[in-house]
């Protein structure tokens, strides 16, 4: 918040944490570092009114007489604890490999809040040791320290500035249902242009049209499109997948991805698959919407989270109880209209 003292950085060793010999931190290096928002894990609405409303000293003091109530899940909490479940599977495979992901909490919240944020982490058995409390300072310094993968916050000038940065990064909105999710695998869904891929094609699209951006699509077709801002979490991800491939679990891996772009396959989609192999990444499941709604789809697929660019997909995605993650990222930002 701001007008917090000065940013405290700490990695935080939880109390309680339960197996401390079998999970020791990875090096920042060697992990795949996501870092979430306190607003993202947990469910803080009523709190954030407070603070708006009432101004930083109400906010803090209700929090430190709650600090004991436990918080209610927020948009990133299912995403983080497929994270987790990949951990304690990888740790079964490759006990001395530190390749695995390592979850930062990166809040702007006072640090006496950081009590309740505990308390709620350990009720929950969330392995979360590093802690950032920036005091309302910008994170991005703090994200790039931590060689941060993917930063995922409620709080869009922080996202668009992460973006900006050169992070992967996507805005995190309070789920509109209680889906279930699975607990066996992890599932992550990404919109094609301007998330894995550059916003190139979608600039031909919103400037020219349809048909124009058909052609020019198929003329380049053999012509790898530039890398998006999700990229590298997908190649992340792709190379988690590779050492469960390595012990035999390809068909019951516990990580799985999915295209869902509204590109059509004929006309389109020879392009995008033929940039994800030049780049050596592979995706489980492409699916060529045309246009249609991805709301419906995603349903039957119930990811862990889905990035898109445009606000249009991101609604329709939660109006059916999809977790969306909103990613600022290329021309569609000027432009809401979207087919
Ligand atoms: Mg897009």
């Amino acid at each position: 918040m701001r007008g917090d003292p000065a940013g405290v950085c700490a990695a935080t060793g939880a109390a309680g944490r339960r197996c401390p010999a079998l999970s020791p931190q990875p090096k920042p290096q060697n992990a795949i570092t996501v870092a979430v928002s306190s607003r993202a894990l947990f469910n803080l609405v009523e709190e954030q009114r407070i603070y708006e409303e009432q101004g930083l000293e109400k906010y803090v003091e209700y929090q430190q007489n709650n600090e004991n109530v436990i918080l209610k899940p927020g948009p990133a909490f299912y995403f983080v604890k497929a994270l987790e479940r990949v951990n304690a599977r990888l740790l079964e495979l490759y006990p001395d490999d530190e390749e695995r992901f390592d979850i930062v909490l990166m809040t702007n919240n006072h640090a006496q809040v950081g009590v309740r944020l505990i308390n709620s982490i350990n009720h929950y058995g969330l392995t979360i040791e590093r802690f950032c409390m920036t005091g309302g300072e910008s994170p991005i310094g703090y994200l790039t320290a931590y060689l941060t993968n993917l930063y995922l916050s409620a709080d869009c000038d922080k996202v668009q500035e992460a973006i900006e940065a050169g992070i992967a990064s996507a805005t995190m909105f309070t789920a509109n249902k209680d889906v279930v999710y699975s607990d066996t695998q992890l599932r992550v869904a990404f919109d094609g242009d301007a998330v894995i891929f550059s916003d190139e094609s979608e600039q031909i699209f919103k400037q020219q049209g349809l048909d124009r951006f058909f052609e020019h699509e198929q003329l380049n077709e053999n012509k790898p499109l530039a890398q998006g801002p999700l990229k590298g979490f997908l190649e992340d991800l792709g190379k988690l997948q590779k050492k469960f491939y390595a012990k035999n679990e390809r068909l019951n891996c516990p990580i799985r991805t999915y295209l869902v772009t509204a590109r059509s396959a004929a006309s389109s989609g020879a392009r995008v698959l033929k940039t994800l192999r030049s780049w050596g990444l592979e995706i489980d499941e492409a699916l060529f919407l045309a246009g249609a709604p991805k709301g419906p789809v995603l349903v039957k697929i119930r990811p862990h989270i889905f990035f898109d660019d445009q606000m249009f997909h991101i609604e329709g995605a939660q109006k059916l109880g999809t977790i969306a993650a909103h990613v600022p990222y290329g021309i569609a930002q000027k432009h809401q209209k979207s087919t």
